[in-house]
């Protein structure tokens, strides 16, 4: 099974699976990268899955439609274009021959659900949309910092060698406040010297492993000493992990 990154606008990836001959596609914002690719390959599009309703992810689902040979897979407490088989939690479902269990994980959303692969001998992937990136996790619009920790929580306790496919290219802003947030974590500046010779390659910097980001990611981390001391630097009220996170969300925020 391959899998490709596919840029679209200034900053997102669908990514897509396929063996050869059939193809499925993770948030499709854009139908345009998706049909081009589909025609280099000469592969035919067996399944869309989403993970959360905003219009960068969903955008070019009707426009898919006409080529596509199976279901579009969404989160059951979203509205997403019509029609969709909605996924609740512990629901699992089957993508060209790979099974996959749907995490809820709200946060970003109130519904955003994520995909982790289950029958994986080793380097499973883990869709998760704009929920946990490398080095980062995306704003919180409709839930809460204890909520997004949850989830956070949640995908980080998934396998080490998860294979981490995000929906956004943020590694080397998020590495940037990452070093800001812990100066002495050298990991994260020997990643971030990594990464920026991928992006001057034109390379993604993902997918990423949980491995990596149990080390580099500070909203994974929000329960480390130098973490918890720069967040109340920054005003957390508490040394509470979801505090923590709170504080390091909002720092984020105006960071530049
Ligand atoms: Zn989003
Ligand atoms: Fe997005």
């Amino acid at each position: 099974m391959d899998l490709v990154a596919l840029p679209a606008f200034a900053d997102n990836y669908i990514w897509m699976l396929h063996d050869g001959a059939q193809a499925a596609v993770v948030d499709p914002g854009d139908a345009a990268p998706v049909a081009a690719a589909l025609d280099r390959l000469h592969l035919r599009l067996a399944g869309i899955l989403v993970t959360h309703h905003h219009a960068d992810h969903v955008g070019g689902i009707d426009a898919l439609r006409s080529r596509l040979q199976g279901p579009v897979w969404g989160p059951a407490r979203e509205s997403i274009p019509q029609p969709f088989e909605p996924l609740r939690d512990g629901q699992h479902i089957d993508v060209l021959g790979l099974r996959f269990e749907v995490i809820d994980v709200p946060g970003h959303t109130a519904g955003h659900i994520a995909y982790a692969q289950v029958d994986a001998p080793k380097a499973p992937l883990l869709f998760c949309g704009d929920t946990l990136f490398s080095g980062g996790c995306g704003r919180i619009f409709e839930g809460t910092p204890q909520q997004m920790l949850q989830s956070l929580t949640r995908l980080a306790s998934l396998p080490a060698d998860t294979r981490v496919c995000c929906a956004h290219e943020y590694t080397l802003s998020n590495l940037r406040f990452a070093a800001a947030v812990e100066p002495g974590n050298t990991a994260v500046t020997a990643h971030l010297e990594h990464c920026q010779a991928l992006r001057e390659q034109g390379q993604p910097t993902l997918p990423s492993t949980l491995e990596l980001e149990r080390r580099i990611n500070p909203f994974l981390r929000c329960s480390e000493p130098p973490v918890v001391a720069a967040a109340q630097l920054q005003g957390a009220e508490s040394r509470e992990p979801a505090q923590v996170l709170a504080a390091l969300r909002e720092w984020k925020n105006r960071f530049r």
